[in-house]
């Protein structure tokens, strides 16, 4: 345990209900058990009726639904002829806000579901009779604008437009639906109507700018939570180094989080506490309830099966049932991924377990906050996995425990979010000149010209109309899953086990791949990319394989520049080609049984980077302010520090290590120095590289931290090993990395105390 931390107990701020609140509405909520509501859920529904736009950015189970179902529910028994619109990022979360609301059992209020689920036959009923319909922004992309006129009725009378858990919109997903919201206001516009936006969110930084980046529109946030919540302890966890077992390159590794947090889950359930721990994958959540079941087989075989896991994919049936267990306490410990994080009504336990950082501290403290009733204490674990971010996370508590919630990274500008949305747009109304400004501005024409020569759209006086055959909607992937999927078929069967994307197509899927699913193993005979077709048959062989790829990057166009003595920043445009040229089939000791070549395409994809160069001066001078590094150690050096710094990038920007990928070289031909490259995993970038730009300096500063840190002897996993390097992790070298990041810091360092001197 590397450190402990106690939060205070918080009392509940209640208020009296807003007089406008219609009576039945009052009586239906009390006999739900609110007597009176928290002083944040009021100021919330005060300022939407208000008619202003308003974000509510509180704790997990601090009763955010009601903040938005007091205005709106009051305006629709209020109003016969209003309508409102509710979006969540997912369809579960959806059906038990819906289901929440149906339950009050309001005359006239007629709220209905209209997603991917919902059946045709009931779909002409929900558009001309719902008046508060519940969706995703998924269908509301494919299904509902595209077919404005046949909702223009509910179109018409729109008075609100939630949005809840809105931090999850974010990177490209988040671009997307921010276009798609101003998509929403202009077809309202056309039938006349401007609809209030309320927003829910967890505590995030800054949510009032993130909710406006989001919505277009300005909204003031509400943050103060009235909602009580216990006092909580706080562990910091690390998993100890194993004695017999070696890595990569015989680098130290550590035993796994999942299989730290199934003991620490055991002896939770032995104590009787209800626990509840959050794993990154099904897999790990199915492995730690088996672990933790094991592990109580020994002890007391009475509790075994009080031990569960639950995760996506299960059936709602299946869900309602497991969070019923765990709420009433016939279940002690449950193993889940975050679909136990949105939405779900589980408060009040007295343990969560997070085992691996879960991307934002957004996440951690909406999975933390499960833990904890009124005027009782609970208990919260972070176990760290083996890799930089959790290892530096747990080595400096403030990082989790002082900093503000990170603000959500959109950026609507994006030009491969853009263009698409844009097209879509002009598909359903004529984009007029006007309108621009809302629309991206000169990015806004930058697309529009790009469409115009096309022949997709038509620039006439009035504005730009769309002309091609066919409406865009359909090819847009908002998820920014990037295009078309690869499917994953069983040859035999013809039964399609999932799906990858094409940007990691040929590291996954290549022909010879070892291909997990569902707890099953396969192995790939063939991958078509034409088609994207790969074909796999079932086998469980004894060794798994690891792409290995040649990566180059070039500069298309530099952005922002700033030059310092012997080092330079730069964030840019970049072509980044990948090719995956062989894999290595390894056992599970980590013993190599061979390398077979593969003969597949390179790939490219257009991205934003940032990236750093230092002079040879810098990096081999032995003088004060050099690094003192012989040529031959340059190389790994750049690539250690290259491999932290995508480690921790996640710290900074919204962002998962998947995300980001990174090229270091000792030359590189663009820029005529040693140059390491983080770049954006997505077509266009996804504000990833921009944010690692704005704090390079803290995020240098964290990476050289990590690293200095680490008590490995020459780097390992929790330091500047990567598990996605297509190189096998060489040539790495620790110290060169701190030596590398230390000239830089200095260089940058010197001019801004010069600056500010
Ligand atoms: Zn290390
Ligand atoms: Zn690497």
């Amino acid at each position: 345990m590397t450190h402990v931390a106690h939060i205070p107990e918080r009392r509940a701020r209640t208020v009296e209900w807003p007089k406008w609140t219609p009576t039945e509405l009052r009586d239906a909520l009390r006999a739900r058990g609110v007597e009176r509501p928290w002083t944040h859920q009021v100021a919330a529904a005060e300022a939407a009726h208000g008619g202003r736009h308003v974000v509510v950015a509180t704790g997990t189970a601090s009763g955010k639904s009601l903040a938005y179902q007091l205005p709106v529910l009051s305006r629709l028994l209020t109003d016969p002829r209003a309508t409102a619109l509710y979006l969540a990022p997912t369809k579960a979360l959806g059906a038990d806000q819906l289901r929440s609301v149906s339950d009050l059992d309001l005359a006239g209020v007629r709220a209905a579901a209209y997603d991917g689920d919902t059946p045709m036959a009931d779909r002409d009923w929900v558009r001309a009779h719902a008046r508060w319909v519940f969706t995703n922004p998924d269908m509301l992309h494919r299904g509902v604008l595209p077919a404005h006129g046949r909702w223009a009725t509910f179109f018409r009378r729109l008075a609100y437009v939630v949005i809840d858990e809105c931090h999850a919109y974010r990177g490209v997903f988040g671009s997307h639906v921010a276009l798609l919201l101003r998509r929403l206001r202009r077809v309202a516009r056309r039938y006349g109507a401007d609809p209030v936006f309320v927003l829910a969110s967890a505590t995030v930084a800054e949510p009032a700018r993130s909710a406006s980046v989001l919505s277009g529109v300005d909204c003031v946030a509400v943050t103060e939570d009235g909602s009580p919540r216990g006092a909580r302890t706080i562990a910091l966890w690390e998993p100890p180094l194993l004695e017999d077992l070696a890595g990569e390159n015989g680098a130290p590794v550590r035993r796994s989080a999942g299989a730290e947090a199934a003991r620490i889950l055991t002896d939770l359930v032995v104590e009787g506490a209800r626990t509840l721990t959050f794993i990154r994958s099904r897999r790990g959540a199915e492995l730690t309830a088996l672990g933790a079941r094991r592990h109580l087989s020994e002890v007391d075989s009475d509790l075994v099966e009080r031990v569960a896991a639950y995760r996506g994919g299960y059936l709602p049936e299946e869900r309602r049932a497991l969070e019923r267990a765990l709420s009433d306490g016939r279940l002690l410990g449950v193993a889940t991924t975050n679909a136990l994080e949105l939405g779900v009504d589980i408060a009040g336990l007295d343990a969560v377990v997070v085992a691996g950082y879960p991307g934002t501290l957004a996440s951690f403290w909406q999975q933390a906050g499960r833990a904890g009733r009124a005027g009782d204490g609970a208990l919260v674990v972070f176990v760290a996995r083996d890799d930089p971010l959790d290892t530096y996370l747990v080595h400096h508590p403030s990082a989790i425990l002082d900093r503000p919630v990170e603000a959500t990274v959109l950026d609507p500008g994006n030009p491969y979010v853009l263009t698409p949305q844009l097209a879509c747009a002009a598909a359903e109304l004529p984009i007029t000149s006007e309108e621009l400004p809302t629309l991206g501005g000169a990015a806004a024409v930058e697309a529009l010209d790009a469409l115009t020569s096309d022949g997709v759209v038509r620039r006439r006086p009035a504005g730009w109309y769309w002309v091609a055959h066919d409406r865009p909607h359909s090819d847009v992937d908002i998820r920014g899953s990037g295009g078309e999927q690869v499917a994953v078929v069983e040859a035999d069967t013809g039964r399609l086990l999932g799906t990858v994307d094409p940007a990691s197509a040929c590291a996954s899927v290549h022909p010879g791949a070892l291909y997990l699913h569902q707890g099953s193993s396969y192995v790939v005979d063939d991958l078509d990319l034409d088609n994207g077709l790969a074909l796999v048959h079932a086998e469980d062989p004894e060794w798994t394989t690891v792409p290995r790829d040649l990566i180059d990057i070039t500069v298309v166009r530099t952005l922002r520049e700033e030059r310092h003595a012997g080092v330079s920043v730069c964030l840019g445009e970049v072509d980044v080609t990948t090719q995956v040229t062989s894999y290595l089939r390894r056992l599970p000791s980590g013993r190599v049984l061979d390398q077979v070549p593969l003969d597949l395409p390179p790939q490219t994809l257009r991205t934003r980077a940032v990236w750093y160069t230092v002079s040879a001066d810098l990096l081999h001078g032995s003088a004060p302010g050099g690094a003192g590094l012989v040529p031959a150690r340059v190389p790994g050096a750049l690539h250690a520090a290259e491999h932290a710094a995508i480690g921790l990038l996640p710290l900074f920007a919204t962002c998962d290590r998947w995300d980001i990928g990174g090229v270091s070289t000792a030359l590189h031909a663009d820029t005529g120095e040693a140059t390491v490259f983080v770049h954006d995993g997505h077509p266009g970038g996804a504000g990833f590289a921009d944010r690692g730009f704005a704090a390079l300096v803290p995020w240098l500063s964290a990476t050289r931290e990590a690293i200095s840190s680490c008590e490995c002897p020459a780097g390992c996993p929790s330091c500047v090993q990567s598990p996605k390097c297509g190189n096998g992790n060489e040539p790495l070298d620790k110290a060169g990395a701190v030596a590398v990041l230390d000239v830089v810091l200095r260089a940058i360092r010197a001019d801004a105390t010069a600056t500010s001197a």
